[in-house]
C-alpha cells in the first residue's frame, strides 16, 4: 500500500509539471468555447467534448516524442533580464543571433504558438473539420502554457531554491481546488488579435515577470507555516494521496492576491481570441457547411494509440526523472 502510495505521488508530481494541470488544460479549453462568436460556436459546442479531452495530448506526447517538450516553456531568464531585448522577437532574428540550437535548449513556446495558427489557419481554409478541431485543442495547450509563470523560467520546479513540487503546487493544486468552486470566467468574448506574435509575447513577457512573485511567496509562506500542517493526504479523483495541505493551498493562492485566478482567466481569452483569429484569417468559412464530419481512420488510430500508450502506464518511470 505504501509503495502504491507512493508512486501515486511521483506520478501525479510527474503530471503537474507539464503545463498547467491536465485538470487546468481541459477546463480552459472548454471555457474558451463560450467566448466564441455564434458562426463558430456552431462547430465547437457540439464537440467541446473532444476540445477538451485532446487540450493535454501535447503534454501526453512529450514522453514520445523528444521535439515536443521545448515546445511548452521559454527559460527566458537565461537571455539577461527583463525585458530580455536582447533575445529578438522572430525566430528568424532569434536563430539568426542565437541558433536554434540555443534556441530549442531554452524553450520556443512563442513561436511554436504561430506555427499552430498557421496550422490552424489553413485547416479552416480547407474546411478540414478533424484538424480543425485537433489543432484548436493543442493551440489551446500552448497559449494556456505561455500563461504559465514558472514556463518562462529556468527554474520551472523549484530546483535551484528548494522548492521542488512547486510547479505542480500553483498550475495544478490550486486550480484543482478553487476553479470550479469560486474562479470567474465570464469574461466577455473573443478579439481578433493583429499581430498575435506581439500578443504572444506580452504575455510570456508577465509571465516571466511573476516567476518571481511564484517562488519568493512560497518560500516566505514556508518559513512561517507549521511543517507538519504543510502537506496532507487527502482526496485526489477517488484516491488518497500526499498533497499540499487546503490551508496551505489557500494561504498561498491569498499570498498570491489571486495571480493564478487572473492568468487562468488571461488563458481562456487568449485560447478564444487565437480560435477566433485564426477563422477570420481563413476567410470565416462557413462552418455549418463542413461536411466531413468525422474523423480519417489515420487519425482515429494515431489518437487510440496516443492513449493506449498513456493508458499503458508507460509514462512513470519519465515522469519520475
Ligand atoms: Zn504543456
Amino acid at each position: 500500500m505504501k509503495r502504491c502510495i507512493s508512486l501515486l505521488i511521483l506520478v501525479s508530481i510527474g503530471l503537474q509539471t507539464g503545463g498547467w494541470g491536465f485538470y487546468a488544460h481541459r477546463l480552459i479549453n472548454q471555457y474558451a468555447v463560450f467566448l466564441l462568436p455564434p458562426e463558430m460556436l456552431l462547430l465547437y459546442k457540439p464537440h467541446i467534448r473532444f476540445l477538451t479531452d485532446h487540450a493535454v495530448d501535447p503534454d501526453q506526447r512529450r514522453y514520445a516524442v523528444p521535439a515536443e517538450g521545448p515546445r511548452h516553456y521559454i527559460d527566458i531568464d537565461r537571455y539577461g533580464h527583463y525585458p530580455y531585448d536582447s533575445l529578438p522577437r522572430t525566430w528568424k532574428e532569434a536563430v539568426a543571433r542565437y541558433t536554434a540550437d540555443t534556441l530549442l535548449k531554452y524553450g520556443i513556446v512563442p513561436w511554436w504558438i504561430q506555427t499552430m495558427l498557421h496550422r490552424l489557419t489553413t485547416a479552416f481554409a480547407q474546411k478540414d473539420l478533424a484538424r480543425i478541431l485537433k489543432l484548436s485543442a493543442e493551440i489551446g495547450h500552448y497559449i494556456a502554457d505561455a500563461h504559465v509563470p514558472l514556463h518562462a523560467c529556468s527554474n520551472h520546479n523549484g530546483q535551484y531554491t528548494n522548492q521542488h513540487g512547486i510547479h505542480g503546487f500553483w498550475e495544478s493544486r490550486i486550480p484543482e481546488l478553487l476553479a470550479e468552486k469560486e474562479w470567474d470566467f465570464f469574461i466577455g468574448k473573443a478579439d481578433y488579435i493583429a499581430n498575435p506574435l506581439q500578443f504572444t509575447w506580452a504575455r510570456v513577457l508577465e509571465s516571466a515577470a511573476a516567476a518571481d512573485s511564484v517562488l519568493l511567496l512560497e518560500k516566505e509562506l514556508n518559513a512561517h507555516f507549521p511543517p507538519d500542517k504543510k502537506y496532507a493526504f487527502e482526496e485526489r479523483n477517488g484516491t488518497l494521496v500526499r498533497q499540499y495541505s487546503t490551508d496551505y493551498s489557500l494561504a498561498y493562492n491569498r499570498l498570491l492576491n489571486n495571480m493564478i485566478e487572473r492568468r487562468m482567466q488571461q488563458s481562456v481569452y487568449a485560447v478564444a481570441c487565437f480560435w477566433y483569429t485564426a477563422w477570420v484569417n481563413a476567410g470565416q468559412p462557413d462552418l455549418k457547411t463542413l461536411s466531413n464530419t468525422t474523423f480519417n481512420e489515420a487519425m482515429l488510430q494515431a489518437f487510440e494509440a496516443l492513449h493506449q500508450w498513456w493508458m499503458s502506464g508507460k509514462t512513470t518511470a519519465k515522469t519520475c526523472e
